[in-house]
């Protein structure tokens, strides 16, 4: 078959490779009709990860149809259509047990590689290194699921797969982003970024009833930001943020903020309050200006929560402010299963239509390039969808 495999920082490329196998009785494989380039794939090809070996199938959004089961699979049989969570969990562990499927004991046979980096282990991952399990991932025509009882989504005929494919991670997460924020009727919330992750969490903290304030430095997700949720926006090289955001709820700051950013600011250097503090604080600080910008801005008793992914140590957070205004932190990798059901019935009942944020479809043959396009936001690119069967 034909994959994507990462073979260095910034080199991928589309080879050919055998076939996935069924390794274990609760086992399925999918032969994959639609699968997407995650903001999380930028770090693997930026070469943030660690523990990633040339060869290696990316992709952790991917749908497509049954081909295969194991023995022991009991309500997938060949024929299904379904769409896939990006953690991997057994179902059954302490975590799973509630409804925490990102932090699964069970499904990363790596876990004690990972423990020894980062002091935890945490679920296995599809396409994301071999700390997180090293399995291949669904930027390919056929794709190995492991514990298919738990994680694939039956999804209706009625819908399309550009409509449901978000539901695998970047819908679920901008949506857990924005549920841990406690948002009450008429709060004001304000994220940063809006790429795909941030776009969702707009939309889902709208939907839960806040007022919602997007932030970003890109006019074609500034204008998505308020087209598909409504959002009132910040150009942040335009605007210091963190002087704008003073300004709402009557000068005590936003009720929430959302990180969905992560790693990403790193590229572009700090801005505006992330680089007073610097200044300030004496501090070095090369990454982490959306949570920096997020901790100083949000209102007093305000909830941080973080969806753009962080890894390893992180210093210059201005613990005091974050201290003196009694913040809480909410994050994490998402607990896709926990939310999927739910999300799937809001797109069938039309209160939302995902494929929006689509800009770029193209076969699986030209992922390389679009990894491209899509880290350096060329060609107005928000979001990008591969189809493995052109
Ligand atoms: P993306 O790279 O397309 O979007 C990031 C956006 O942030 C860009 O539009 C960029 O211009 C903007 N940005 C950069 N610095 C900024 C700043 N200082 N202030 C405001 N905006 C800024 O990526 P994405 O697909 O939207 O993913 C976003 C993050 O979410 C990534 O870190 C990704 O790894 C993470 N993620 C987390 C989970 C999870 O389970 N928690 C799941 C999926 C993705
Ligand atoms: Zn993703």
């Amino acid at each position: 078959m034909k994959a994507l495999r990462w073979h260095g920082t910034g080199d991928v490329s589309v080879d050919t490779v055998d076939d996935p196998q069924i390794l274990d009785a609760h086992d399925c494989i999918i032969d994959v009709s639609l699968t997407a380039i995650c903001g999380s794939d930028l770090h693997l090809f930026d070469g943030y990860i660690p523990t990633m070996e040339d060869g290696d199938i990316l992709g952790h959004e991917f749908m497509g149809e049954v081909v295969e089961v194991g023995s022991g699979v009991q309500t997938l049989k060949k024929g299904d259509r379904v769409v896939v969570p990006f953690p991997i969990a057994c179902g059954h562990c302490h975590y799973c047990n509630r409804d925490e499927y990102s932090l699964c004991d069970n499904s990363n046979p790596n876990k004690e590689v990972q423990a020894a980096a980062y002091g935890y282990g945490g679920a296995g991952l599809y396409g994301y290194s071999h700390m997180m399990g090293g399995f291949d991932g669904g930027q390919a025509e056929y794709v190995r699921v492991p514990y298919a009882d738990v994680g694939p989504l039956k999804v209706p005929e009625s819908l399309t797969d550009e409509q449901v494919l978000f539901l695998t991670d970047i819908y679920p997460t901008g949506y857990q982003a924005a549920v841990n924020c406690d948002i009450q009727q008429g709060d004001v919330v304000a994220v940063w970024g809006c790429g795909p992750v941030g776009l969702f969490a707009q939309i889902s903290a709208k939907m839960l009833g806040a007022q919602v304030i997007g932030i970003d430095r890109i006019p074609e997700r500034l204008r998505m930001a308020e087209q598909f949720a409504g959002s009132t926006v910040l150009n942040f090289e335009d605007e210091d943020v963190f002087d704008k955001l003073k300004e709402v709820n009557d000068g005590r700051g936003p009720n929430a903020c959302i990180d969905a950013v992560g790693l990403e600011a790193h590229g572009l250097g700090l801005t505006g309050v992330a680089q007073k503090a610097e200044q300030a604080l004496k501090l070095q600080t090369d990454r982490g200006t959306a949570l920096i910008e997020a901790i100083q801005s949000c209102g007093k008793g305000g909830t941080v929560s973080i969806a753009g992914v962080y890894g390893g140590v992180l210093n210059h957070v201005n613990m005091g402010a974050a201290f003196g205004k009694g913040l809480t932190f909410k994050m994490g990798q998402t607990h896709v299963q926990k939310y999927i059901r739910d999300l799937l019935g809001h797109v069938e009942r039309g209160e939302l239509d995902p494929s929006y944020i689509i800009t770029h479809k193209a076969p699986l043959a030209k992922a390389p390039e679009l990894y491209e396009t899509f880290r350096d936001k060329d060609d107005d690119c928000v979001k990008v969808v591969l189809d493995t069967s052109w």
